[in-house]
């Protein structure tokens, strides 16, 4: 395990606070398997899913779980922290008897990394008509909207006491909520150098296998900070303070977005050191500590945001 440190932003946004990270030697870790473009591996979304369970209001939770419950979709179990990956694994789902293509660009946001533009990395956010659901939205919206026309569709299914023919359709906005909240967060799901999304930079740090830049802020770096995503999740959880729940509740998916790529662009990009000849990238520890306690601050905002917005829309 290594330590997570401080959750706060200022002062990691800043690059101080780190020296208790430097010199960290990583334990080894035995990681296979190439880059993984769509997300928080799952256990990011599992972790994100569990702080969401700590911090919603216990009304809300109980409908969230009862509405779940009535769910018979054979991808995953049907308790949240088990359906935090299932949109990442609709796209393996082979058998499942819905297919959700179209659903392929819902993960990400590509704000450009020299000139930022949220609205025209979201095509200008055009409206979900009324009368289409927004599991069937067209394919090319971004994971903002997508996270705003859920959010929007639940809230008025509420409105009319979650009817039970409007339960199939609001099961899937909240399966597609608790992944895509937790995919905002992931810094490298909103911003672009032309690398898809860091998935065409080759990193490399001590004992772990290289990777791409992208795999490694999904997966690499959580799985070092811990392997269990319960643990992890508890440990996060813990640290959270009432001024923290104050500060990260407000705001809105919009500038959370913001929010990631500004963190992917001063941490995730800017700090790489120069390449080498084959234009591969060497992390130093210091990267990664760094890395480590962006991600942890991340997962805490996404799981207290993803509390906040259930509680709104149930
Ligand atoms: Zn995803």
């Amino acid at each position: 395990m290594t330590p997570v440190g401080t959750n706060t932003r200022w002062t990691n946004r800043a690059g101080l606070g780190f020296s208790h990270y430097i010199g960290m030697i990583p334990i080894l870790l035995c990681l296979v398997g190439s880059s993984a473009a769509w997300a928080w591996g799952e256990e990011g979304h599992e972790v994100v899913a569990a702080i969401a369970l700590d911090f919603m209001a216990p009304a809300q939770k109980a409908r969230l779980q009862a509405l779940l419950a009535s769910d018979d979709d054979p991808l995953t179990a049907h308790d949240p922290i088990s359906v935090a990956s299932w949109a990442d694994r609709l796209r393996t789902g082979s058998g499942h008897p819905v297919t959700f293509q179209h659903s392929r660009a819902w993960h990400f946001v590509d704000i450009d990394r020299h000139h930022p533009d949220l609205t025209q990395a979201c095509r200008d956010f055009p409206p979900l008509s009324r009368d289409t659901l927004a599991s069937a939205g067209p394919e090319e919206a971004c994971v903002v909207a997508k996270i705003e026309q859920f959010s929007a569709e639940l809230a008025r299914y509420r409105q009319s006491g979650f009817q039970p023919a409007d339960r199939p359709e609001a099961v899937l906005a909240l399966k597609f909520l608790i992944h895509l909240v937790g995919d905002l967060h992931q810094p490298l799901h909103a911003i672009d150098d032309h690398d898809h999304g860091g998935n065409e930079i080759r990193v490399k740090w001590d004992h772990v296998h290289a990777g791409s830049l992208h795999h490694y802020w999904d997966t690499v770096f959580i799985e070092h900070m811990d392997p269990d995503p319960a643990r992890l999740a508890q440990r996060l959880s813990a640290r959270i303070t009432p001024d923290n729940l104050r500060e990260w509740q407000r705001g809105t998916p919009r500038a959370w977005a913001m929010e990631s790529f500004a963190t992917a662009r001063s941490q995730a990009y800017d700090p790489l050191p120069p390449p080498d000849g084959k234009g591969h990238y060497a992390l130093t520890d210091a990267y990664a500590q760094q890395a480590m306690a962006m991600i942890a601050l991340q997962l805490e905002e996404a799981g207290v945001r993803l509390a906040k917005t259930l509680d709104d829309c149930l």
